[in-house]
């Protein structure tokens, strides 16, 4: 009989970090152009800080939106 050495216990013991949420860019006044808030997260009621950033090179600016938006409400822009 040999005694197995079993170690995972440890590994249970390690935890995922989420990254720590992103900081929105300082408004730098004139560096970019407020595009404002895109129709999904107006349509969810997001506030300012759930909302994701979005830079549209078309606009020379940054929409907030939902994560997963990908269209300037500006311009309609989905290449970023
Ligand atoms: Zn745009």
């Amino acid at each position: 009989m040999t005694s197995d050495d079993e170690t995972g216990e440890g590994d249970a013991a390690r935890v995922l970090r989420f990254p720590l949420s992103r900081t929105r860019p300082a408004a730098t006044a004139g560096s970019y152009a407020d595009l404002g808030a895109g129709p999904t997260a107006r349509r969810l009621g997001m506030r300012e800080s759930q909302m994701t950033g979005h830079w549209c090179s078309r606009c020379r600016g940054i929409w907030f939106g939902y994560a997963l938006e990908v269209e300037c409400p500006q311009c309609g822009n989905r290449h970023g």
